[in-house]
């Protein structure tokens, strides 16, 4: 059971390439090496690409509460078959994730349900309000808590923020911050740029973002606790980060496959789909998260999957939701816009869907003999489209449907267990 031989793979281990076979034993990693013989069931994958399965340390499953827009079940079988083994779900599910009771009752649906391994974070205050802390002391103790986030929603009071840090830092948790000062957001709907302006909507300025990561790295040299920010988009916070690294503090950073694809120049008819928080940016905001990414300031690539129903999204640009869906096609997203491209090393793309949010989270992100098998196998020539037909999420919010991609994931080893999306 869960024995298999993988023969002829270009396995990405340790940073770099190497042609081997991998044999796998009742779900475990037992042998990596050229010309292994044994009788359990072969696969030949005549030189197909195998990486660990991916980590999204930034998923919305929307369950409790949402379960219209998403489930743990479709979310997780998303990023099943997007070649992730790994997610950490957001906090502001219906109730908040801000207490030991309901963190227990998503335990219980992730045991049943998870199609993937599945964590979550704690909100920083309590129901995201920004008024009180949450007991952080306990929740941390829950091995399916990851860190504390109030994402969707920046904490304004700072002197919340520096209590919240304090004690992230006396019990060795990471913060992962939403960065969005409320004093500089006017309800705009898309960037404050010249298509907001073409089309007399109202723009979402970058100082909302980075005057927040700014007031937090104060924050972080104080106490020097673990702090993440989440979906980077503007050049400035590029900048601090890259800075708040050369003065050594314990920060990292990571970019969503939307601002790293996608700039304003992209948004189309003023469709909804291009319509999430932050915002699509600038040409030079979109260069400097590419040139964050191939410097290493930005490691880690998170998805920010963010369902919403048709009826939902289905409105003028103005009053639909933010967010888009994205775990299912990150990879071959990335792989086609950046690596194709020549703009980002494929060795970068992996990293930063491995080991990059392995680090920052602490969990498993390399191929290692004797672990679980946690691999994922991917067909880089193969093209396609992406149909809605074939969207596991319960939602179709995305403006990448239609659209011809190559690596094409072929297969997703999750805990020893292969999912096979394609016959090989
Ligand atoms: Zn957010
Ligand atoms: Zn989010």
């Amino acid at each position: 059971m869960n024995s298999y031989l993988l023969k002829n793979a270009h396995l990405y281990i340790n940073h770099q390439f190497e042609n081997v076979d991998i044999l796998i034993e009742d779900g475990m990693i037992t042998k990596i090496e050229k010309n292994i013989e044994s009788d359990v069931p072969t696969y030949d994958l005549k030189g197909k690409m195998v990486a660990h399965n991916f980590i999204d340390m930034h998923t919305h499953l929307r369950e409790p509460g949402f379960e219209h827009k998403e489930t743990i079940y479709s979310g997780t079988m998303s990023a099943l078959y997007g070649g992730y083994g790994t997610v950490v779900a957001m906090a502001n599910t219906l109730p908040c994730m801000d207490d030991l009771e309901t963190i227990a009752d998503f335990k219980k649906r992730v045991i049943k349900d998870g199609q993937v391994n599945t964590y979550t974070y704690s909100a920083i205050t309590k129901d995201l309000k920004g008024k009180e802390l949450v007991d952080m002391a306990h929740i941390v103790e829950e091995d399916i808590v990851l860190g504390f986030s109030d994402d969707g929603k920046g904490v304004q009071s700072d002197e919340m923020m520096d209590l919240a840090m304090q004690l992230a830092s006396n019990i060795d948790s990471i913060i992962v911050a939403h960065c969005e000062d409320e004093s500089e957001l006017h309800g705009g709907c898309i960037h404050e740029g010249h298509y907001a302006k073409e089309h007399d909507l109202i723009g979402i300025n970058s100082a909302s973002e980075y005057k927040q990561v700014a007031r937090d790295l104060e924050i972080v040299k104080h106490y020097q606790n673990r702090y993440h920010v989440c979906h980077i988009s503007t050049k400035e916070t590029v900048e601090l980060l890259r800075q708040a690294k050369k003065d050594g503090l314990p920060v990292s950073g990571e970019a969503s496959p939307h601002h790293l694809i996608l700039t304003e120049e992209n948004i189309k008819d003023c469709h909804p789909n291009y319509k999430m928080n932050p915002p699509l940016r600038s040409i030079e905001d979109h260069q400097a998260l590419i040139d964050g990414l191939n410097d290493q300031t930005i490691k880690v690539i998170a998805t920010d999957h963010a369902p919403h129903a048709r009826e939902e999204k289905n409105k003028p640009i103005q009053d639909a939701p933010f967010g888009i869906i994205g775990i299912q096609h990150a990879f071959p997203l990335l792989y086609t816009y950046l690596v194709k491209k020549n703009l980002v090393k494929l060795e970068t793309i992996l990293d930063a869907l491995t080991t990059g949010p392995a680090h920052v989270l602490r969990l498993e992100g390399d191929v290692k003999l004797g672990q679980k098998a946690n691999l994922c196998i991917f067909d880089l020539d193969k093209e396609f489209v992406i149909e809605e037909d074939d969207i596991k999420s319960k939602s179709i919010n995305t403006p990448f449907l239609g659209v011809k991609c190559y690596g094409k994931i072929v297969a997703n080893i999750v805990n020893g267990k292969m999912t096979e999306m394609e016959e090989m």
